[in-house]
């Protein structure tokens, strides 16, 4: 125990790289930079950001830049660590190494190029040892002699130190809060168990390993938009798990866990490459390991298989966490940080030296993707798929958004296709091609998928992105393609300035940036209406057909007077980017007339959302960011040990979460229940809406007989 704790706070350089590494003076290590050995504290992501500028000024072999920022402001930084002479065609190599990956490029004229390498680093901001190893490795890279000159000749290495610089910090925060002296291994420690809603998800609660995909977040548009202009060969993604495991490298599971759409060379060749130098660099260390077992490499929004569809290698390492400083563990007596931290700097440099050596067998092989998903698009019989929907303008703008993220090409619709349930028309839709290099992804992204060789899954089972979105689409078999223009750029918007009206304004809900449209006007103190039936209205621009659930907004009888409320009205237009009518009469062209009792007032809804430990933060993450985000509409999220202080007269509508819901019940419940008679709206998710069913909270709807347990 003693000497672990030593090893814990004592852990320098040769603790950390293999004999006979040595390294340029002048440049500071990790603990002469932080002024702690690395190991002895978890470090904040300012101080990671500051460590890779200060190399960056100190070594020519080094670079810093910025790809985006997160919600909580923080700066997502990136280190590129090459030669000088690279250095200075860094654009020039960028555009040969993305030339000689298509499918018409020549990679024999690429031979001299370096290869590409990506690596990324705590995902999770609370499996903190990859980052702490990202430090070192850098150091290593940018300081190191000998055989990382070579290296560096023959690559050009990104390191993200942090993928996630939110979360990291929360759980650093909170293991560096509880840190005592002498070191505390016992597993109830405090330090071990750290706060809801722990630092392992972003600032939205939702996990950035889940979402290379569907890129929800500004993480990762930023990620996948870097990925995307580097086209990275190797790509590598440090995780931690539970204390009681040991080490995870791939190989992974070879039943049901390969994506079914991926050349099978990735696992079989490409990846077996690595595999005996990971294995001896932990040999050397006495670490135990496992392959082949647990994790998945199927779903493309993982960061470890998103790269395989730009024809690289993307890999996972999985090291037991102390999830602290040191803690007691079953496989290891005591873990401690640096332990931790020492594995993933071995099979991280491991990695290096692989890439190199396999340079050009990772270069052929991403050629080979990218000809081979030409060849495959060919013999499917699924020609393209076409989709958009003709109501919502905004809902084709983000979807496109997203494909072109993807590299995936779009062209517009340039003949009327009916495709099962749906007519599809020039003007409001789109056409993606199989044929294309990224057919791989874009076959992802709209295919169907209702059977698995191998039904159980290590957790996403399936992303059709396309239902993701409600996005009307189809498969089109045969018959050509109706290929119009190619869409480079998402489509632009104009939205007409809106027209004065002395009776209403009118804006139709079909399109999804309504409801941030209306939050926006009832936030100008607008008093709206919704209509309960779909009906044309004679407008001020002629008649225009909306659906049900359209907003009216009469002008009589609001607080604003008839110029203010104009006013209002064009500002919010503009600011959402979404057209409103202006009524030229209050006598429909068609379905019911705008003094109709079809119409019902609509009030701004007061939000409360109990969030806290036994709750799920990625239910509650996924609604507050809905209400934040899309909606602009502010939520209270109460702490569920501050349940007992409600006002329940100062809200609308409650959301419940799955998780244990008990500080809901008994007298609380009763105080519920009235709340909800006397016109409360309760939205309840999953486990939630089973637990109000239980506790008859839904008289039309009985308890289910199945369900997640509260
Ligand atoms: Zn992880």
């Amino acid at each position: 125990m003693l000497a672990a704790q030593r090893a814990a706070t004592s852990a320098g350089l040769d603790y950390y790289f293999p004999d006979g590494a040595s390294f340029l003076p002048g440049i500071p290590s990790p603990e002469e930079f932080l002024g702690y050995p690395i190991g002895s504290f978890h470090t904040r992501h300012d101080q990671i950001v500051a460590y890779m500028k200060e190399l960056a000024a100190r070594s020519d072999r080094a670079t810093y830049q910025e790809i985006g920022v997160t919600y909580e402001l923080r700066p997502m930084p990136v280190l590129t660590v090459t030669t000088l002479s690279n250095h200075a065609n860094l654009e020039e190599i960028r555009s040969r190494h993305l030339a000689a990956s298509e499918p018409d490029g020549q990679v024999d004229e690429a031979a001299d190029l370096p290869v590409i390498v990506h690596l990324g680093y705590g995902v999770h901001g609370n499996e903190t040892s990859s980052s702490e190893a990202a430090m070192l490795t850098a150091y290593w890279l940018v300081a190191g002699t000998g055989e990382v000159e070579e290296y560096l000749r023959e690559g050009v290495f990104f390191v993200e130190p942090n993928l996630n610089p939110d979360g990291r910090d929360r759980h650093t925060w909170w293991a560096n809060l509880n840190r005592a002296e002498p070191l505390v291994a016992d597993p109830l420690d405090r330090e071990h168990n750290e706060v809801w809603p722990g630092g392992r998800t972003n600032h939205y609660w939702f996990d950035l390993n889940r979402d290379w995909l569907p890129l929800v977040n500004p993480e990762s548009r930023a990620r996948i938009d870097w990925h995307q202009s580097w086209r990275p060969n190797v790509v590598t993604d440090f995780h931690e798990m539970g204390a009681s495991s040991t080490y995870f490298f791939e190989p992974s599971e070879p039943v049901g866990s390969w994506n079914p759409l991926l050349p099978e060379e990735i696992y079989t060749d490409i990846t077996m490459r690595f595999a005996d130098d990971w294995a001896e660099a932990l040999d050397s260390l006495g670490s135990l390991y496992f392959t082949k077992e647990v994790y998945d490499n199927s779903y493309p929004g993982y960061g470890s298989t998103y790269p395989n569809f730009l024809g690289g290698l993307g890999l996972v390492f999985e090291q037991a966490s102390a999830r602290g400083h040191i803690q007691e563990s079953t496989s290891h007596g005591i873990l401690t940080f640096p332990f931790a931290i020492r594995n993933h700097v071995r099979t991280g440099l491991a990695t290096v030296r692989v890439a190199v050596e396999e340079r050009q067998a990772l270069r052929a092989y991403q050629h080979d993707f990218f000809v081979s998903a030409l060849d495959e698009a060919a013999s499917d019989p699924v020609d393209g798929w076409i989709f958009g929907d003709p109501a919502d303008v905004s809902l084709n703008r983000d979807f496109i958004d997203l494909l072109l993220r993807h590299g995936i090409e779009v062209y517009e619709a340039d003949e009327a296709r009916e495709v099962g349930a749906h007519t599809f028309e020039p003007g409001s839709a789109w056409v993606v091609p199989a044929e294309q290099p990224q057919y791989r992804l874009a076959r992802s992204i709209f295919e169907r998928t209702e059977t698995f060789p191998d039904s159980v899954f290590y957790d996403a089972s399936t992303w059709t992105v396309s239902l993701a979105y409600g996005m009307p689409d189809g498969e089109i078999l045969g018959g050509g393609l109706p290929l119009g223009p190619a869409v480079t750029a998402v489509p632009g918007r104009t939205v007409p300035s809106v027209p004065r009206s002395s009776i209403a304004y009118l804006l139709d809900w079909r399109d999804s940036r309504a409801p941030r449209a209306l939050q926006a006007l009832q936030a100008r103190g607008v008093r709206a209406e919704v209509s309960t039936r779909p009906f044309t209205a004679a407008t001020v621009a002629g008649a225009v057909s909306l659906g049900r659930g359209a907003i009216s907004v009469p002008v009589v009888a609001q607080t604003l007077d008839a110029d203010a409320l104009h006013a209002a009205v064009v500002e919010v237009s503009q600011e959402v980017g979404i057209p409103i009518s202006a009524a030229a009469s209050a006598y429909s062209v068609a379905g019911q007339d705008l003094g109709s009792r079809g119409f019902l007032p609509v009030h701004a809804p007061r939000v409360l959302m109990p969030v806290g430990e036994g709750l799920s933060g990625y239910e509650a993450g996924q609604i507050w960011h809905l209400l934040d985000q899309r909606v602009g509409m502010p939520v209270t999220k109460v702490d569920v040990s501050d349940v007992g202080r409600i006002d329940w007269s100062r809200y609308d509508v409650l959301v419940l979460v799955s998780g244990n819901l008990s500080f809901l019940e008994g007298p609380r419940l009763d105080a519920l229940r009235g709340w909800i008679r006397g016109g409360g709206t309760l939205v309840a998710l999953r486990g939630a809406a089973a637990w109000a069913a239980r506790n008859d909270l839904t008289p039309n709807v009985g308890a289910p007989s199945v369900g997640r347990a509260p």
